[in-house]
């Protein structure tokens, strides 16, 4: 492929664009449980707007945009209001969960340089069910992530096996309100006390729940303490580009104070370039995330977030009792907000993800872990609420014709994976991925197959796999 020759047309360029757009899952149609969050379309509006006028602006310099310093200032303040900070919690817009939660990792670890001198290899506990940010945070910032059980039953972190889990070592401790997978919240207050106990930091992903829950508790719902509110919490992370409901690219991170935050940073003036100083990964970005962020807290308000909490929340309930009263599934652990998992006792819920993909639902496969089952999870959001019931009749209909499918032949499975295990080669790998679909620079629609064989393999070899596939993909 070469760059055109010649200017292809607005219109030609956009119709272009709309017909690749053509292939791509349709979400606006209210049926995919993950990746978006979808407001009403006035609030949308907003945010695009807000987001227009400010794409081209730079966030590298805020000396000569101030304006974005100020939008900037502005949502870290609002958030770490509802958060129940003080004035003392500084904080940042970054692009992401993920980046929020690299920086707070990278935080702890130049924290522990300066304070835990003594330490060569920094440790990190949490949870099987904590994010995998914090892997990539270990794996790109050279501390070591000590992983350790949650409850089977309960899907909340052990705190038990947490503190059995520290060491000399041991800089930060993890939890999560709540994790993406479950959607549980960890004992907070007790994870928290645990790490003043030691004298460790302690970082609360609350990427995905920030909002939500606050706005929960607000409505009167029994929600459990989770934010700054507990003395040991040092970093939270919240994410405004999911249930804020702004455009992606805008997350927050949040300190108990300035002393904590100047370890996130990073300034060089060592070259015969400018200065750079960056409180967050990226340099030069666009401010368009920032104002987007900006306008929908204006435009929803308090009294806005509210009624979509309670819309969601209602519809939430309705699809856990709905899927927990369908003959073979049931939800796992207790869910404190709008996202949950469910798994089955009689099903392949691999199966039942590509039967409901084929009516063009999208519900998320997760795999299974030495202490729980394979399962598909929900994310319900406000654009995706009315559709509950529709989705549960569907979900029903699903269930019995993977039950009348004949199952796949549980030797294929054992005999790929045995082969992999056998020889790990990247070779071997992809011969025996092609052979269950799963081929260099295609995309696969139907997932079950894959899915089963990676579910079977050792995290390490599968996590070899999926990168040999994206390494080839594009
Ligand atoms: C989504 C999520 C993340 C990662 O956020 P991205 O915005 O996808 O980078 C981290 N933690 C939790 C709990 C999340 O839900």
């Amino acid at each position: 492929m070469t760059i055109p020759p010649i200017s292809m047309t607005p219109d030609e360029i956009m119709a272009t664009l709309r017909r690749f757009k053509a292939h791509d899952m349709d979400w606006q149609s209210g049926r995919v449980f993950a990746y978006i969050y979808q407001p009403h379309e006035t609030a949308a509006a907003v945010v695009r707007d807000a987001y227009m006028l400010y794409l081209a602006e730079n966030c590298l310099d805020p000396t000569i945009f101030p304006s974005i310093a100020q939008l900037e200032r502005d949502v870290v303040r609002m958030i770490a209001g509802l958060l129940q900070g003080d004035e003392q919690v500084a904080g940042n817009v970054t692009g992401g969960g993920t980046e929020s939660i690299l920086l707070a990792v990278k935080a702890a670890r130049d924290w522990a340089r300066a304070h835990r001198p003594h330490i060569a290899q920094p440790e990190m506990v949490l949870s099987r069910t904590a994010h995998a940010a914090f892997h990539k945070a270990a794996h790109y910032f050279g501390v070591k992530p000590v992983v350790v059980a949650f409850d089977p039953a309960t899907f909340e972190a052990d705190v038990a096996a947490m503190r059995a889990a520290i060491t000399d070592n041991t800089i930060l401790l993890v939890a999560s309100a709540p994790c993406y997978s479950q959607g549980v919240i960890d004992p907070v207050p007790a994870i928290a006390s645990l790490a003043r106990e030691y004298g460790l930091l302690c970082h609360v992903d609350a990427c995905v729940g920030g909002i939500y829950l606050s706005f929960l508790r607000k409505l009167g719902y029994a929600v459990p303490p989770f934010d700054f509110s507990i003395p040991g919490v040092t970093s939270l992370s919240v994410d405004m580009h999911k249930y804020g409901y702004s455009a992606k690219g805008a997350s927050l991170i949040l300190y108990r104070d300035r002393a904590l935050r100047r370890y996130q940073m990073f300034a060089s003036t060592d070259t015969t370039g400018y200065t750079l100083i960056n409180p967050t990964v990226l340099s030069s970005r666009s401010a368009g995330p920032i104002a987007g962020a900006w306008a929908i807290l204006h435009h929803l308000g308090e009294a806005g977030y509210r009624e979509i909490v309670a819309t969601v929340q209602a519809a939430t309930e309705r699809l856990i009792a709905g899927i927990n009263a369908i003959d073979g599934l049931f939800v796992l652990g207790q869910p404190a907000m709008s996202m949950f998992s469910f798994a089955s006792n009689n099903i392949n819920v691999f199966h039942l993800a590509d039967a409901l993909r084929r009516r063009g639902w999208y519900l998320q496969p997760q795999f299974s872990t030495p202490l729980s089952p394979r399962n598909l999870h929900v994310s319900v959001t406000y654009g995706v609420a009315h559709n509950v019931e529709a989705l549960l009749a569907d979900l029903a209909a699903c269930v019995e014709e993977v039950r009348q499918a004949p199952p796949t032949d549980p030797t294929l499975i054992q005999t790929l994976v045995s082969a992999i295990a056998r020889d790990p080669s990247p070779a071997t790998i992809m011969e025996l991925m092609a052979a269950i679909g799963l081929r260099p620079g295609a995309l696969p629609q139907e997932m079950a197959l894959i899915n089963d064989v990676l579910d079977a393999l050792p995290d390490a070899v599968a996590n070899e796999i999926v990168i040999d596939f994206f390494n080839n993909l594009y």
